[in-house]
């Protein structure tokens, strides 16, 4: 699948509350980014399916249990304060790693909603750059209001790649692995990949919906 800038999107299925055995499903049939939400599903599940997976962390995440995927995790999406990008370098480094991140930043005015605004998210990406050696960013996560008004979602979504624009040519301009865009879910990728998703993370639609 190629987005409107003709970048590849990566599918991540969400598998969060689905048994491992849908996972190999999707797996065997050549499937291999995963997402979870939640820090103690992903640590039950990955130890049963193959080492091939890559496990991309898509939940808010709590510092003090970041290094329990530290050794493994593929890309932790949800980045949304100094204080965790600081405990994720330092358990990178325990780990002789470099852990790939993306900044999650706040589209939607929904207070439920985590992420940073533009301007906290510019002064982070700086800081990572000058003290953070084990963390790599890799672009940035966003989620849109969960809202029939298309137009709404739209308008977020483009407010997300405006801010990669930015970062990408500033900060992020001599960053080759500054490139990802994971935006878009089951009910809104189609507008998410209009508007330049390059990744998006589907559960419902792959794996039925959840309890
Ligand atoms: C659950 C979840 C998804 C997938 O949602 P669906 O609507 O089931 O596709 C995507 N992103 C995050 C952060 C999630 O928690």
């Amino acid at each position: 699948m190629l987005n409107e800038l003709g970048d590849k999107v990566t599918l991540v299925a969400v598998s969060k509350t689905k048994p491992i055995e849908m996972v190999m499903e999707l797996y065997n049939q050549g499937q291999r980014h995963f997402g979870e939400n939640k820090v103690q599903e992903l640590l039950e599940k990955q130890p049963l399916l193959p080492t091939d997976i890559q496990w991309h962390m898509i939940g808010h995440l709590q510092k003090n249990k970041v290094k329990t995927i530290a050794p493994f995790v593929s890309l932790i999406h949800s980045v949304d304060s100094r204080e965790l990008l600081e405990k994720i370098n330092k358990e990178a480094l325990k780990n002789s790693r470099r852990i790939p991140v993306l900044l999650q930043y706040r589209i939607s005015e929904e207070e439920t909603k985590f992420g940073m605004l533009k301007s906290e998210l510019l002064g982070l990406a700086a800081f990572a750059i000058d003290n953070l050696p084990n963390i790599r960013i890799d672009g940035l996560m966003g989620m849109a209001s969960f809202s029939d008004d298309l137009q709404l979602v739209r308008s977020e979504f483009r407010s997300l790649m405006e801010c990669f624009r930015e970062l990408k040519s500033t900060i992020m301009a001599d960053k080759p692995n500054f490139q990802i865009r994971s935006m878009g879910m089951s009910g809104d990728y189609k507008i998410a990949i209009e508007e330049g998703a390059n990744m998006v993370r589907i559960g419902t639609l792959l794996f039925g919906t959840r309890n």
